[in-house]
């Protein structure tokens, strides 16, 4: 928590330094952050770590427990109802996952929507979940 809070911390310092020195037109209204095609979706995975660079201290073999999403947004779009069946939750995972598929993002790792583990190496992409054995999704850190 003290490093996410830094790390947000350092971020609007930064963004107001940038503001502040910038002479360029219309500093005033936030660039919008870079939203997927599709404008309903609002994620891009089912779930989330529980802590912030949790990817920085794992090896390529290491597995860790991810959170469903849906436990703390239950309205989110594109996520499974809280208490969907497991293969309700793998195919709402599948479908955010083509869509991340589709945009390179650098360290991506992958995911079981279902058992909810992660793995940095994104080379295990459709690769079978090591407990349950449906192909693993496409997962981001941050
Ligand atoms: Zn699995």
């Amino acid at each position: 928590m003290k490093r996410l809070r830094y790390f947000l911390c350092a971020m609007s310092i930064f963004s107001f330094l940038f503001g502040g020195c910038s002479k360029q037109p219309a500093p005033q209204s936030k660039a919008p952050p870079q939203t997927l095609p599709l404008g309903e979706i609002s994620f891009s995975q089912l779930d989330i770590t529980e802590r912030f660079a949790d990817d920085l201290h794992l090896k390529p073999a290491d597995w860790i427990a991810t959170v469903p999403l849906n436990k703390s947004a239950p309205n989110g779009k594109g996520l499974p109802p809280v208490g969907a069946s497991d293969d309700e939750v793998y195919k709402a995972g599948e479908k955010l996952s083509k869509l991340r598929e589709s945009i390179p993002v650098p360290n991506d790792g992958v995911y079981c929507p279902v058992c909810h583990i992660a793995n940095i190496e994104l080379t295990k992409l459709h690769t079978p979940c090591p407990k349950c054995g449906r192909p693993l999704l496409k997962f981001g850190w941050d």
